[in-house]
C-alpha cells in the first residue's frame, strides 16, 4: 500500500473536493482515503472512530479534535479541515457558527436568511467578508500542522446563483461581478479558502509520509 493519509469527514462531497486538491499537489505518491475507507475500516477491526463534538472556539482547534479523533483511533496522519463564513461588521461571525446560525444544524436557506436580515442596513463599503477554513494535520507522534485559507469578498443583498451551498449565494469574490454561486466548481477551487488551506498543507503532508 502506498503512503495514506485519511481525510476526517464523513461528507462525500467534501472528501471527493480535498481529495482532488491533495492529488493535484501530490500527485498519485501518496493514498488520499476518506475515513469510511474499506482501508480504514479494516485497520480499525471492528471498533469504530469516535464522533468528535466541535467543542472548541475555532476553525483551527475544531479541526484538529476532528483530525485526532481519526489519527489515534488508526495511528495513520489525517487530514481535517473547518471552516465558516466570518463578516466583517459582525465581528468575524457567524464564524465557527455558519452551519447552525439560525439555530437549525445545515438549514443554508434560514442561515442566510438572518444574516442577511441582520446586516440589511449595513452600506455596501462596510460589507466586506470572507470564507475561511483552518486545515489540519495531525501526524501520531508529531505536533499538528495548521495553515488556514481565506476567499474575501463582499456580502450581497440576496442570494443569486445555483452552485455550490451554505453561503454561496451571498458572498462575492473580490474581483468578481459573480457570487461564488455563480462560479463553477473548479473557479471555486482555485480561488477556495479550502483550495488554500490544503494546498499550503499538501508539503507538511509530503514530508510527514516521507514522499520525496
Ligand atoms: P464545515 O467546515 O464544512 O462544517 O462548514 C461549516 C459551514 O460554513 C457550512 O455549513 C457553511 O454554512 C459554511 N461554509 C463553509 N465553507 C463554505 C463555502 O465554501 N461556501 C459556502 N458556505 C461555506
Amino acid at each position: 500500500m502506498r503512503p495514506t493519509v485519511v481525510l476526517a469527514s464523513r461528507n462525500a462531497h467534501k472528501v471527493g473536493e480535498l481529495r482532488a486538491i491533495l492529488v493535484g499537489a501530490l500527485g498519485d505518491a501518496v493514498e488520499v482515503v476518506a475515513m469510511d475507507d474499506p482501508a480504514v475500516t479494516s485497520i480499525l477491526d471492528g471498533a469504530s472512530i469516535p464522533d468528535v463534538v466541535e467543542s472548541e472556539v475555532t476553525f483551527a482547534g475544531n479541526a484538529a479534535l476532528k483530525a485526532h479523533a481519526v489519527a489515534d483511533a488508526t495511528g495513520l496522519p489525517a487530514i481535517a479541515d473547518d471552516s465558516g463564513l466570518c463578516v466583517d461588521v459582525l465581528g468575524g461571525a457567524p464564524g465557527i457558527f455558519s452551519a447552525r446560525w439560525s439555530g437549525r444544524h445545515g438549514d443554508d436557506a434560514a442561515n442566510v436568511a438572518l444574516l442577511l436580515a441582520q446586516v440589511a442596513d449595513v452600506p455596501g463599503e462596510h460589507r466586506g467578508a470572507g470564507f475561511v477554513c483552518a486545515a489540519v494535520l495531525a501526524v501520531p507522534g508529531s505536533a499538528d500542522v495548521v495553515e488556514h485559507g481565506q476567499l474575501r469578498g463582499t456580502l450581497e443583498r440576496a442570494p443569486r446563483g445555483t452552485g455550490g451551498f451554505g453561503y454561496d449565494p451571498v458572498l462575492r469574490p473580490d474581483g468578481d461581478e459573480r457570487t461564488c454561486a455563480e462560479l463553477s466548481a473548479q473557479e471555486k477551487q482555485a480561488i477556495s479558502h479550502r483550495g488554500k488551506a490544503f494546498r499550503a498543507l499538501a508539503p507538511a503532508v509530503r514530508t510527514a509520509l516521507e514522499v520525496v
